[in-house]
């Protein structure tokens, strides 16, 4: 049998949200976008060696709850995370998450975590790890649909690997783009406010939608795309809830996605026949099909969040809490002799 990589006697690792917000801060978030850049990569590019499915999701009329589960040999990693968008309006979030890294040979837990944090990192170096094989060469504007709680992770991780240095922020409650920039004044980002999508989206080589919005919403429409443009469609991630325009979906020269049979549920491509064509990213980083061709395509990333980015961001967090003390939770039972659970209750 594999040796423990935890103590169960001690507990399991437990990261709440302050503790994970210390670790961004003292690690540094433009190291962290670094480090799960390349972590994202190698990860993709053994592909196949994971256990993959379509995410589960249950839905109700304001949102979805899902459960992510994927493993390789050694690790299981399993994230419970909701989207309702409809929470702002409550004070709530509209993505709270939490998750789990598991030992594959024992069944045990070696680490539970606060994810809405972790999320938002993940979800950025994705999309910046696509970005970077997907945008034009030099590309220097972001556009930034949805100015929400993914916003400045999405800028600061574009920033960080490939090289932006101006964003343009739209969102259609105005209060959440001043928060962005506010959020992003000391970045060394160039940061202009604008008053539609259309202005937005002028000048950018690439264009993000991070908007929430339970429907089939065209965001983006294809009088807003120019030619090189990468679009990384981040915000329709589930059964009727899209944001953009088919036509761009026909007007693009190729489509990246993350793992094929859960795009076709939950991206941009659900409003397609499911035979659209489609590239799997894994496939881009094995050299397998190019990104772009050359600098007229017009590129679309629809990514939805696929569990073996959170696996990557689970094992990144293991692995730099090594060196650090953190609180152990009491969450498996252990008794002296593992067939006397019952011993636990006292005689
Ligand atoms: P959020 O609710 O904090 O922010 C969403 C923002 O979108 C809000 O400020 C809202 O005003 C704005 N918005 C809504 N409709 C708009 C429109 N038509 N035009 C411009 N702005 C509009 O949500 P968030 O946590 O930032 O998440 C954004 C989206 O990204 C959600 O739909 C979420 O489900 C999705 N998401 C995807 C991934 C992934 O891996 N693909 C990961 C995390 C979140």
């Amino acid at each position: 049998m594999q040796q423990f990589i935890t103590d169960p006697a001690k507990g399991v690792p437990f990261l709440g949200v302050d503790t994970m917000a210390k670790v961004i801060n003292t690690v540094g978030i433009t190291t962290i976008f670094k480090e799960l850049v390349k972590r994202l990569e190698n990860d993709f590019l053994r592909w196949d060696e994971f256990d993959k499915s379509p995410r589960y999701a249950s839905h109700s009329s304001q949102g979805v709850i899902e459960l992510m589960p994927v493993s390789d040999n050694d690790l299981f990693a399993c994230k419970y995370v909701n989207g309702h968008p409809i929470n702002t309006s409550v004070g709530l979030q509209t993505v709270a998450a939490f998750g789990v890294l598991s030992d594959v040979a024992t069944g045990y837990p070696v680490l539970l975590t606060e994810m809405c944090l972790l999320t938002a990192l993940r979800t950025a170096a994705t999309s910046a790890m696509v970005a970077k094989q997907a945008a034009v060469t030099g590309a220097s504007t972001l556009a930034l649909i949805g100015n929400g709680a993914q916003s400045e992770f999405q800028a600061l991780a574009m920033q960080t690997i490939v090289g932006i240095s101006a964003v343009r922020l739209f969102d259609v409650d105005r209060n959440a783009s001043t928060k962005t920039a506010t959020n992003l004044a000391g970045s060394g980002l160039d940061v202009i406010i604008c008053d539609s999508v259309e202005q937005a989206v002028d000048y950018a080589d690439i264009v993000t939608t991070c908007t929430a919005d339970k429907r089939n919403a065209t965001v983006l429409l294809q009088e807003h795309v120019k030619p090189g443009m990468f679009i990384n469609a981040i915000g329709g991630d589930c059964p009727g809830k899209t944001e953009l325009d088919e036509h761009i979906l026909v007007k693009a020269d190729r489509i990246l996605v993350e793992f094929e049979p859960q795009t076709r549920i939950e991206g941009e491509i659900q409003q397609m026949t499911s035979d659209f064509p489609v590239t799997e990213f894994h496939r881009v980083l094995k050299g397998e099909r190019k990104a772009r061709d050359n600098a007229q395509q017009l590129i679309v990333f629809d990514g939805v969040g696929f569990a073996s980015e959170d696996f990557t961001a689970l094992v990144y967090l293991r692995d730099l809490l090594k060196q650090q003390q953190t609180e152990q939770l009491q969450l498996i039972a252990q008794p002296a002799n593992p067939k006397n659970l019952y011993g636990l209750l006292g005689s």
